[in-house]
């Protein structure tokens, strides 16, 4: 027998919560085109619903400033409830991971490594939130100035659909570790394990209102929430577009943002590189969550008397790559949606058009249904700078590959985007690693390796295009708290 597919709702105040609208969006499961979920489509006033439940929580109902429960709760309390959504998420572990592979189209152990993450966020933050400190000043006799970081109160979170859990975990986790009551937007793509996230926050005894998820579109819900007086800081994480977009909303009323936008970054490889142990962190670059992924590395640069040997390495192993449906587990998943889909094909074929070579590809598997939407990875070859494949992020994988004759040339054709997210250095010689360190225009700069696992410890943001302000580590507690300077004249 059929199921009917299942209705989510908001979660307002630790309660799932109808829409005011009264209307919903269908959830597509990306390996078929099947409908399998709907979720509600928040607009203005459930938006405001939330904004004010989290105002509760921080001020309280009489409106004093940190007045509520949230907002007098202490730090090492913070901690330990952050610890035990943590461990939640990991008892919940492939629950979660089931969630977030049928609504992306991530491989199973995919979405497993990010159900991790989550939890990683939160053990992280649970750990940081009560050494988060401020300091004392040396200033004239008689003065003693110190400075303390408080929350920014009612903070706002919107989320893409590419990393639904790793991308919620990093900004909630520090929001909360930091004192502050969110209220956040998921990717209508892509909600369902942020809401069961939530859920299971609730569970760890997180206070009502603390955290509330509003699920809809992003016209409505998102700019709903960018533009609402009641929130005191953005963090958006998504598009160079729209992260424009929801700035400028926010400038109107000088609500600060923290913004994590796309990127186009460049693995740079040299002649004396390692080039066994780079090439499958090359191809894991480009192919991890079938490319839709913002630090992607979409362009490799190659030094010239390397590259016959590059491609034709990078070649085979393109040719072997499989996607297919999500619990098969291959290469790649599907992409999110038949949008993406389109936009993805779309760049391939001016490609084509402008006389690109494509040097390798790998295949769709036979047994994937004809309503998902595969893309199998492409790879190609000398991609000049005046390209859009070179300038412009595809959110698919698909890697460019450009040759350059020395180093000078490769940090311009590396800096040569609007974007600055990341970039990877290959090489053994000691002091070009750190002259290129040095040189790159991005927010991390991975000398051998690519990523350094994702750790949640390394803070994280763009410059440019990228954007601006850092997510993870310790930094990005920094960006949920204001500083305020005390300055006490005792004589
Ligand atoms: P998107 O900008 O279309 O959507 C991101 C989020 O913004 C979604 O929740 C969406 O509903 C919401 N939104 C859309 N229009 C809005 C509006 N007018 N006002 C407020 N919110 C609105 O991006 P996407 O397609 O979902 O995600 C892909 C992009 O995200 C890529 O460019 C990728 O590089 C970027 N990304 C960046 C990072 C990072 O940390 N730098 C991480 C993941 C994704």
């Amino acid at each position: 027998m059929l199921q009917s597919p299942v209705r989510h709702r908001h979660f307002i105040d630790n309660r799932d919560a109808a829409p005011a609208g009264g209307e919903s969006i269908e959830v597509v499961d990306p390996s078929d085109g099947s409908v399998f979920a709907h979720i509600a489509r928040g607009d203005a006033r459930d938006v405001d619903v939330a904004v004010r439940a989290a105002r509760r929580a921080y001020d309280g109902d009489s409106g004093e400033t940190a007045g509520g429960a949230w907002g007098r709760s202490s730090a090492v309390e913070r901690g330990r409830l952050l610890h035990r959504w943590g461990e939640l998420v990991l008892e919940h572990r492939d629950e979660l991971a089931a969630l977030e592979s049928r609504d992306t189209g991530k491989p199973i152990s995919q979405a497993r490594a990010d159900a991790t993450a989550l939890a990683r966020y939160f053990e992280f933050y649970g750990g940081a939130a009560d050494k988060l400190h401020g300091q004392t000043i040396p200033y004239q006799p008689g003065y003693t100035v110190l400075t303390v970081r408080e929350p920014h109160g009612v903070t706002g979170h919107i989320v893409p659909w590419n990393y639904p859990m790793q991308i919620f975990g990093r900004s909630v986790g520090a929001a909360l570790a930091a004192g502050n009551a969110c209220v956040v937007k998921p990717a209508e793509d892509a909600c369902l394990s942020i809401l069961r996230a939530a859920e299971l926050a609730a569970e760890a005894g997180l206070p009502a209102g603390a955290l509330n998820i509003v699920t809809g579109l992003g016209a409505e819900a998102g700019q709903a929430l960018s533009e609402h007086p009641g929130i005191d800081h953005i963090s958006f994480t998504g598009s160079t577009l729209t992260g424009r977009r929801v700035a400028e909303a926010a400038a109107a009323r000088h609500c600060p943002v923290t913004l994590e936008l796309g990127g186009k970054s460049p693995q740079l490889v040299f002649a004396d590189a390692d080039l066994d142990a780079a090439l499958p962190v090359l191809v894991g670059a480009i192919v991890q969550n079938a490319g839709q992924t913002c630090s992607a590395g979409s362009r490799i640069l190659v030094e010239r008397s390397l590259r016959d040997e590059l491609l034709t390495r990078l070649s085979e192993r393109f040719a072997a790559l499989r996607a297919g449906p999500a619990q098969d587990d291959l290469d790649l998943g599907p992409l999110v949606s038949r949008r993406q889909h389109e936009r993805v094909r779309q760049f391939l074929a001016e490609g084509d058009a402008s006389g690109l070579r494509v040097a390798a590809q790998g295949t769709v598997a036979e047994h994937a249904p004809a309503g998902g939407f595969y893309q199998a990875p492409v790879l190609f070859d000398e991609v000049p700078a005046s390209n859009r494949l070179f300038r412009e992020e595809v959110f698919g994988p698909v890697l460019a590959v450009t040759s350059f004759d020395d180093e000078k040339q490769a940090i311009a054709l590396a800096n040569g985007t609007d974007y600055g997210l990341v970039a990877g250095v290959w090489t053994r010689d000691g002091a070009r690693q750190m002259r290129l360190a040095r040189s790159l225009r991005a927010g991390q700069v991975f000398v051998n390796n690519y990523g350094a696992g994702g750790g949640v410890e390394l803070p994280f943001g763009g410059v440019g295009h990228s954007g601006y302000g850092r997510e993870k580590g310790f930094e990005a507690l920094y960006g949920f708290t204001a500083l305020k300077t005390i300055a006490l004249r005792h004589g």
